[in-house]
């Protein structure tokens, strides 16, 4: 599981890393997600998921500063270093908390077109994926409405299939369930489940980790506190309550 072959997607190799304040945000992880692995990262608030995620594609260090020698995280075997972020880049599919921080042309078909436009991709193809990924998030019928009159459940689903246009190895995803009703988390819980590739989700819905993840990584104070079978670690009442978590309410009905 820990060496470096072409089945790992993830790979961390004693992540450490301070903010510019000082503050160690994580501190010596190490772990690595196979291919096709579904994996829930979670923590109390502050624990570094967040921070964690963002080492993925190179959004941190800032500005891509990492030279070869010096990685500690890598995907697909690859360094996310600064020679080699755009290849790391494609990789990846990163979907944000806020759907604001995503979107940001005035129709839902510019949008999801933007990721692919970018990858340099021909008009046949761009409309091809538009058309595929508006499909796999639910919303064919929305392609030509503006993202900021829609509800935020819709708004995650435009992010989505922006993401998914993209046709990423790895969805990255920070809090996908926050401020969605029960409908809308039933059909990203839905849609997500589609995705073949790996997935890793930071999130601090349980529930939602049981009902979509085999596996998961409890982070606290930006140590690695648990990594197992999703079942079996949360579940685990003094494991979870000495890292600020609940037993989810279906695991604690079955005890
Ligand atoms: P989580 O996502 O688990 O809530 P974060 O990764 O956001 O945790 O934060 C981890 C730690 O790093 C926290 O102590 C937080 O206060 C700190 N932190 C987060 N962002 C910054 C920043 N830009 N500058 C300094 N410290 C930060």
């Amino acid at each position: 599981m820990t060496n470096s072959t072409n089945s790992t997607a993830i790979e961390l190799k004693g992540l450490t890393f301070r903010y510019p304040s000082g503050r160690t945000a994580l501190n010596d992880v190490i772990c690595s997600i196979s291919d096709g692995e579904r994996v829930a990262l979670v923590g109390p608030s502050g624990a570094g998921k967040s921070t964690l995620l963002m080492h993925l594609n190179g959004l941190l260090p800032a500005a891509s500063v990492v030279n070869e020698g010096d990685a500690q995280v890598f995907i697909k075997s690859q360094p996310v270093t600064k020679g080699r972020l755009r290849e790391v880049r494609r990789q990846i599919g990163f979907l944000f908390q806020d759907p604001d921080d995503q979107l940001f042309c005035p129709t839902v078909r510019e949008d999801v077109a933007f990721g692919p436009l970018n990858l340099g991709l021909d008009q046949d193809e761009i409309l091809n994926r538009v058309n595929c990924s508006l499909l796999a998030v639910g919303m064919p019928e929305h392609g030509l409405r503006n993202p900021s009159q829609l509800s935020t459940g819709e708004r995650k689903r435009v992010c989505l299939a922006g993401v998914f246009a993209c046709e990423p190895a790895i969805l990255v995803l920070d809090e996908p369930t926050s401020n969605l009703d029960p409908r809308a988390r039933r059909q990203l819980l839905e849609i997500l489940r589609t995705f073949p590739g790996t997935q890793i989700i930071a999130t601090h819905d349980l529930d939602f980790a049981l009902e979509l993840c085999q596996r998961v990584l409890v982070l606290d104070g930006g140590q690695l506190k648990a990594d197992g079978p999703v079942e079996q670690v949360l579940a685990n009442s003094s494991l979870m309550d000495r890292h600020g978590l609940e037993v989810p309410w279906r695991l604690r009905r079955t005890q």
